[in-house]
């Protein structure tokens, strides 16, 4: 028997992101909702016959989605929010639109619907809102339609849908006290409803994706995913549970009892679980195997992985099918777009549409039906792989000695903080509730074309230096006019805080068109690290240097953190994840130690990623959390005790980090604390948390203006629960994406009411 080829999802963007261009012209009314339709059509179209051309055996439906595909489960659900207003039949367009964005083309606005990271990945959905006593219908047509156009097109479809536990598990209760699985027979029934309509439609096999299932699930949450699939068991339709992003672990016999005809696995993050499930299959149950990695751009070695599944075939023969580990969502297009890589780290890589060739030679290879093409691609991976193994632009010996030679007091502070802060006010001489800011100042056009024409080569490096220096006498002068009391160059020069530093170091490539998405139509284009990480030369200290030149006040220079450049970069995957940390770390401890040595007396190293970065089950937490932390320590604490190190990050939920952030032992740390009325500061109150804190009180977020009075209230609030002496007055984060005409005012405002705590509190 043949092994069978399929794919959990492929990424909908479009190679050059036709998707986003297609959505936004439609919400600026530049274009109609035919054209929108229209477009979205060709690019399923292409997509599949990608996957046909490639020689999967099924294409899937339902992974397609003009905003988001949790977004589609929703309104295909008729889980509207009351707020978007009672839909009676088919939920258009606009209204989806309207849940994502808070407005669209038409209807009235209202408040878009919260969005969330997606399990681990970079990848946002909107929260499904659950509320007491809800109802379920089948809501929308686009699901079926999708199904009728793959088929009129000749396609064998599989249809992929959030499965109904996983749905209500990233849902939010919005009624008091709304236990989620009170919902769970309404909504497993209009699951029936939709499995029943694929099923009239012609369908055989419907993936329903259970992430949930690689978490830590309470016993009430096992218990709904036998109780969803006893009910689902009578519908017409095949089904087949995908779990994905780690391994079922403590769930393996759950998932393994289901009532449904498949189980795909992820062996990508989790190879080590094919044994055991091997030997608990049932057999009337097939599986599929998430053999190549849905999340990374790296070549997989065929042969070893046709090697490891050797075992599975014989054992499962027909029963066996390969996919990659989870929908390629996650990963960017098409590499034969790449036309600048450096050909032989190009040799490296493969995107979606090179991992759809990857699955079929696997499949072809496991049968024994290897054809030439895929002879050639096994060897040129083989051969390409074997030159990444020893490639002397990965491996750099100075790297590994100069960590390996790492110790105990590289990641500790000289004087513990007490006796830092004593040397560091008296250095620096700041008044009670000093104000700062994050770092960035707004970009405003001229900013960006000066960053764009010097990086086409239309304008030259020292002309290029003139204007940042310009702009950064600019916001030098402002601050001081303003009164801050620790200014910033404002960041002009970074168009993005991971690329910037990205392309300053070595180790970190960059693509064309290595999109992937992020949020509706926003993409991103993480760097990819693929060798030991060094830091040619500074890459920051002359614009501090210089701006510290304009003024006697101190100058706080801005770093990103090496758990955020690591977060949001693709990884290499030849050596753990917390090595790779460890070399970033090292390469910023110079900087940091080049900017104490160029006078600068504040340094900020920015971590918004580290709380991201938690493994998704708990006991994998304090492994992360000690590397991490060491790392961020690795960084700072290279200097004297006089210098502050301090670091931000854009949330404020520590509750059950906040361990983890005493221990990074920043002088100070500036959070998101703004929108929350300083509730989210009880954690540190709570703690005890000893070091300063500046708990953000203009939401960078929002056009609007915070007055005086009001930031003086949440400032009061915050000293109600910390020491008014460790406290700073700052925004939530970063305002280089408000114009100025808005941050002008608001710090003036945050002075003000800095000047006001400080009589108050003197
Ligand atoms: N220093 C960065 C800025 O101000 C921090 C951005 C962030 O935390 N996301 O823009
Ligand atoms: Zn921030």
């Amino acid at each position: 028997m043949t092994t069978l080829v399929h794919t959990l999802g492929y990424p909908r963007i479009g190679a050059q992101r036709e998707l986003k261009r297609a959505v936004e012209s439609y919400w600026k009314g530049e274009s109609d909702a035919a054209a929108l339709e229209r477009e979205g059509a060709r690019l399923r179209h292409a997509h599949w016959q990608a996957q046909r051309d490639a020689g999967l055996d099924m294409v899937t439906v339902g992974d397609f989605a003009f905003y988001d595909q949790v977004l589609n489960v929703s309104t295909l659900l008729g889980a509207i929010p009351p707020r978007f207003g009672r839909v009676e039949g088919e939920v258009d367009f606009d209204t989806s639109f309207r849940m994502a964005r808070g407005r669209a083309p038409s209807g009235e606005p209202a408040a878009a619907c919260e969005m969330t990271k997606y399990f681990d990945t970079n990848y946002h959905y909107l929260v499904p809102e659950l509320h007491a006593g809800q109802t379920f219908r089948l809501a929308s047509q686009r699901l079926f339609d999708e199904v009728a156009e793959a088929q009129a097109a000749g396609h064998p479809v599989k249809v992929a849908l959030t499965g109904p536990v996983t749905w209500l598990w990233l849902g939010k209760a919005k009624s008091e006290g709304l236990d989620r699985l009170s919902l769970l027979d309404a909504l497993v029934a209009t699951y029936g409803e939709i499995l029943a309509r694929l099923a009239d439609a012609g369908v055989t096999w419907v993936q329903l994706d259970e992430p949930a299932l690689v978490q830590d699930l309470p016993s009430d949450w096992q218990r709904a995913f036998e109780s969803a699939y006893h009910a689902l068991q009578s519908a017409p339709v095949k089904l087949l549970v995908a779990s994905y992003f780690g391994a079922l672990g403590d769930n393996l016999g759950l998932a393994l009892g289901l009532p449904v005809a498949g189980l795909h696995i992820d062996l990508a993050r989790a190879p080590g679980q094919l044994p055991a499930v091997l030997d608990r299959l049932p057999p009337d149950k097939l599986l599929s195997l998430g053999a190549v990695d849905g999340r990374n751009i790296w070549r997989a070695d065929l042969r070893q992985l046709a090697t490891a599944l050797a075992d599975a075939k014989a054992r499962l023969d027909g029963r066996l099918w390969v996919a990659p580990s989870c929908s390629l969502l996650h990963v960017p297009v098409d590499l034969d777009n790449e036309t600048q890589l450096d050909p032989e780290l190009k040799g490296w890589l493969a995107f979606a549409r090179q991992k759809l060739d990857e699955v079929v030679t696997l499949a072809h290879l496991l049968d024994g039906r290897e054809t030439d093409a895929d002879r050639a691609r096994i060897d040129s991976a083989a051969h390409a792989l074997k030159a990444r193994r020893e490639s002397r632009r990965i491996h750099q010996a100075a790297v590994r000695d100069r960590l390996a030679a790492i110790g105990q007091a590289d990641t500790q502070r000289h004087n513990v903080y007490a006796s830092r802060a004593v040397a560091q006010r008296e250095r620096l001489n700041l008044p009670l509730f000093p104000t700062t800011t994050i770092g960035s100042f707004p970009q405003t056009q001229s900013i960006r074309s000066v960053r764009r024409d010097f990086k086409r080569g239309d304008l030259t490096a020292s002309d290029y230096e003139a204007r940042m220096r310009e702009e950064i006498a600019q916001v030098v002068a402002r601050q001081a006019s303003l009164g801050l009391d620790v200014p910033v160059h404002g960041e002009a020069e970074r168009n993005d805080m991971v690329e910037y530093f990205g392309e300053q170091l070595d180790g970190f490539a960059f693509t064309e068109n290595g999109w992937v998405q992020s949020y509706g139509s926003r993409c991103v284009k993480p760097p990819v690290i693929f060798g030991d990480v060094t830091r040619p030369e500074a890459m920051t200290v002359r614009w501090s240097e210089y701006a510290q030149s304009l003024t006697d006040k101190p100058m706080k220079g801005m770093l990103t953190g090496p758990v955020t450049l690591l977060q949001w970069s693709f990884v290499r995957d030849d050596q753990p994840r917390a090595t790779t940390c460890r070399q970033i770390a090292l390469a910023l401890r110079d900087e940091v130690a080049d900017l104490e040595q160029a006078g600068i007396a504040i340094i900020q190293i920015d971590e918004p990623a580290l709380r991201e970065g938690l493994p998704l089950r708990q006991a994998e937490w304090q492994t992360y959390l000690d590397w991490a932390v060491e790392c961020f320590q690795l960084s700072a604490a290279v200097v004297r005790d006089e210098t502050q190190i301090h670091t931000h990050m854009c949330y404020a939920e520590f509750n059950d980090i906040i361990g983890a952030i005493a221990a990074m032992d920043a002088d100070v740390i500036t959070i998101e604390t703004s929108r929350s009325d300083m509730e989210l500061l009880d954690a540190f109150q709570d703690f005890d948390y000893p070091n300063e804190i500046g708990p953000g009180v203009y939401d960078i977020h929002s056009p609007n203006i915070p007055d005086q009075a009001w930031i003086v209230d949440l400032m009061v609030k915050a000293a109600e629960k910390l020491p008014a002496e460790r406290l700073w007055v700052n925004p939530d984060c970063g305002l280089k994406t408000r114009g100025w005409a808005e941050v002008e005012p608001a710090l003036a405002n945050m002075v003000d009411a800095a000047r006001v705590l400080r009589r108050r509190y003197a």
